[in-house]
C-alpha cells in the first residue's frame, strides 16, 4: 500500500515538472516572438522640408508621393540584394536629380544671376571617407561626381571651375548648363527678388524685414544601412533660390548637411543651409549620440526642434542598429523609410 502511495505521489510530481516546463518554454517561445528581430536594411529618403501640403494641388501631392515611392523602392532593392549602402544613396540621389520636380540636379533653383549652381555631397560611415562638389554647372549628376571626390582623390570638396575640371578629367555625364533649368523655378526666383527688393526698401526705412514662410524648394537627400553594417549618406540640391554668386549651402559641408558614421548614425539634412552650417547640424546629431548618451529620436529632434529654433529645415537619420528618424520643423516635407522588417511609408507633411 505503501509502494503504491509513493509511486502515485512520484507520478504526480513528475506530470507536474513536466508541465512547468512545458509552460516556461511555452513563455520563453512567446519573448522570443515578441522581441523585433534585427534590421538587417535599411533606407530613408527625402525630397526636401518646406511648404505645407495642405495647400499642394493633388496632383502635386500624388508626383511627390509617386517620386518618393520610386525612389526608396530603388534604394532598397539594392539593399535587400545584398548591395551597398555607398551604391544605394547614390541611385536614389541620381534619380532625384533627374526628376524635375525636385531642387537637385534639373530643376534646381536660381541663382539672382540667373543661373543653376549645384551642391552635393556623400559620405561612407565606413571610413568615414566623403567627397563634395559646390558650384558645378555642368555635371548632370552632380551626386556622382561628389563620389568620385571621394574615391578618386585625397580631398573632400572641389568648387565650381576647380570641380568641373575634375569632371573633365572623370567619366561623368555633361550637359549644356540650359538643361537644368525650368519656367516654375524661374517664376519662383522673380517672387524671391520682389521680396528682396521690398525688404532692402524696408531696411532703409527702419521696419523689420518680411519673413517669408519657407517655401517648398526640393532638395533631396539619403541615408542608408546596408547588410554588411555599412552607413552611408548622399544630399544634392540647388541650394536657396536667388542666393548670391558663390553661396554654398550645407549640403556639400560636411558634418553640415551630410554625416555618416557607422559607428553611430546617418544623416541627410534639408533647409535653410546657413544655419545647419552654423550649428553642425548633422554631426551635432552624431555627437549627441555619442558623447551625451542620447538616442537617434532625441537628438535629431534636439537639433531640428530647440537649436535651430526659428529656423526653418529637418533631416533623415538612421543609426547603427537601423533605427529611423525624420523630424522637421515645417509644415511639409516629402519623404520615406523602408526596412528589411518590412516598414515601408511614404509621407509629405505633418498632418498625415
Ligand atoms: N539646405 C539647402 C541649402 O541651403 C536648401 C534646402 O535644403 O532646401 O542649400
Amino acid at each position: 500500500m505503501k509502494t503504491t502511495r509513493f509511486l502515485f505521489g512520484l507520478m504526480f510530481l513528475l506530470g507536474l515538472t513536466a508541465t512547468l516546463n512545458k509552460a516556461t518554454a511555452h513563455e520563453e517561445k512567446k519573448s522570443e516572438e515578441k522581441k523585433p528581430s534585427k534590421v538587417e536594411y535599411a533606407i530613408v529618403v527625402h525630397g526636401g522640408a518646406g511648404g505645407n501640403p495642405a495647400s499642394w494641388s493633388d496632383r502635386q501631392k500624388e508626383t511627390r508621393i509617386a517620386a518618393m515611392t520610386e525612389a526608396v523602392n530603388i534604394g532598397k532593392k539594392i539593399l535587400a540584394e545584398g548591395g551597398t549602402s555607398l551604391d544605394a544613396v547614390e541611385q536614389v540621389v541620381r534619380y532625384l536629380e533627374n526628376n524635375p520636380m525636385f531642387n537637385a540636379g534639373r530643376g534646381a533653383v536660381f541663382t539672382a544671376a540667373g543661373k543653376n549652381e549645384l551642391d552635393a555631397a556623400i559620405m561612407d560611415g565606413s571610413n568615414m571617407k566623403c567627397g563634395a562638389v559646390a558650384g558645378v554647372t555642368t555635371v548632370k549628376n552632380p551626386i556622382s561626381l561628389a563620389r568620385k571626390v571621394m574615391t578618386e582623390t585625397k580631398h573632400v570638396l572641389l568648387i565650381s571651375g576647380g570641380a568641373e575640371t575634375f569632371a573633365d578629367e572623370m567619366e561623368v555625364e555633361r550637359v549644356d548648363p540650359d538643361y537644368f533649368k525650368t519656367r516654375g523655378r524661374k517664376e519662383e526666383q522673380e517672387r524671391a527678388q520682389e521680396i528682396d527688393k521690398i525688404n532692402a526698401q524696408r531696411l532703409a526705412q527702419g521696419l523689420p524685414e518680411l519673413k517669408e514662410k519657407y517655401s517648398y524648394v526640393g532638395t533631396v537627400g539619403c541615408v542608408a544601412l546596408d547588410k554588411h553594417g555599412n552607413l552611408a549618406a548622399a544630399t544634392s540640391t540647388g541650394g536657396m533660390s536667388n542666393k548670391k554668386y558663390g553661396r554654398v549651402g550645407d549640403v556639400p559641408i560636411i558634418g553640415a548637411g551630410t554625416f555618416a558614421d557607422n559607428r553611430i548614425c546617418g544623416i541627410s539634412c534639408t533647409g535653410h543651409g546657413e544655419e545647419f552650417i552654423r550649428h553642425s547640424a548633422a554631426h551635432e546629431v552624431s555627437a549627441m549620440m555619442k558623447y551625451g548618451g542620447k538616442s537617434l529620436q532625441e537628438a535629431s529632434n534636439a537639433v531640428i526642434h530647440e537649436t535651430l529654433k526659428g529656423f526653418d529645415g529637418g533631416m533623415i537619420c538612421i543609426d547603427k542598429e537601423g533605427n529611423i528618424s525624420m523630424p522637421f520643423n515645417t509644415r511639409g516635407m516629402p519623404r520615406a523609410a523602408a526596412d528589411s522588417n518590412g516598414l515601408f511609408e511614404v509621407k509629405l507633411g505633418i498632418e498625415e
